[in-house]
């Protein structure tokens, strides 16, 4: 059996098209037969991917970073609604690669190997509408300090991981923070936040452990905020994500529900699994194990 892989070129800046050949000789050397596709535009990925899985007992093997693999589920469940959708083989070639981690396959080598094991895993999907307009994520969604760090960020992607901590620095000197009113199933807060991150995965940007306690299959989404800091509490807690550690802060919050709701007084960016997409106020909520991937 043939299997039909999509490669997005242009993830990881590039890299994953350029290590074309390396993966033919990889899935090659694991006995597996593909037909690797590529994509020219994100629009052309989705509509490969959609035409590609079409049939709910294909598999369409995905090579980038969460950001490929986010712009595909979409597609597919814009696409199929709420009938079955095909089983995906993410291997893993972006930047962070987030969703990869907490599915067990970090890199290329033990993706391939999951190829032949057959197991299958079903993952949780968060849904979100936002001014009208609906949208997936499979990581996480960001908004505040998080969303304004990678506004300043993307003014410096040349210089590629240091562009995010030239962010952190750039928001940390002119922090702001935002009222917002944050409804977890029949919970309500209403305060001043620094920041707030709807997490399905329980990792965000590659290594930060936002959420150490989530599971992408529990059905629920984990929410993390951040209250009222200052600068320097706000540095002192902001490392402390990479171990997951942060939540010694009591600043720091965690909740889990089905569905959320943020409103705030003026429009904040969204970011879904990294890219920038629509502004407050957004509702957002979970479809238990609604992707299957090979694991
Ligand atoms: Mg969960």
């Amino acid at each position: 059996m043939t299997l039909s892989v999509i490669v997005n070129p242009a993830a990881h800046g590039g890299l994953a098209g350029r290590q074309i050949p390396k993966l033919q000789a990889r899935l090659a050397h694991a006995g597996v037969d593909a037909e690797i596709h590529v994509p020219q535009s994100r629009e052309d990925l989705c509509r490969l991917a959609v035409q590609l899985g079409s049939n709910p007992d294909d598999t369409v093997g995905l090579v980038g970073g969460d950001g490929t693999n986010m712009a595909v589920v979409d597609a597919l469940l814009q696409h199929f609604g709420s009938d079955p959708l095909p089983k995906l083989a993410l291997i893993p070639a972006g930047r962070g690669n987030s969703l990869a981690k907490d599915l067990d396959f970090p890199d290329m080598d033990q993706a391939i190997a999951a190829l032949s094991n057959g197991t299958i895993r079903d993952i949780d999907v968060a849904r979100y509408v936002s001014n009208g307009v609906s949208g997936h994520f499979l990581n996480c969604m960001g908004m505040g300090f998080v969303t304004e760090v990678v506004q300043t960020a993307s003014h410096f992607q040349r210089l590629g991981d240091l562009s995010y901590i030239i962010g952190v620095f750039h928001q940390t000197l002119r922090l702001r923070h935002h009222q917002f009113r944050l409804e977890i199933d029949d919970q309500v807060i209403e305060e001043q936040m620094c920041f707030i991150e709807i997490m399905n995965s329980r990792k965000t940007g590659g290594e930060m452990l936002m959420a150490p306690e989530a599971r992408i299959d529990d059905g629920l989404l984990d929410v993390v905020w951040v209250s009222k800091v200052n600068r320097r509490d706000l540095m002192m807690t902001f490392p402390k994500i990479f171990k997951g550690t942060h939540g010694s802060n009591p600043a720091v919050h965690f909740l889990r529900g089905k569905k959320i709701t943020i409103t705030s007084p003026e429009h904040l960016g969204l970011l879904p699994d990294g890219d920038q997409l629509g502004a407050t106020p957004v509702t957002i909520e979970v479809l238990p194990k609604r992707v299957r991937y090979l694991c």
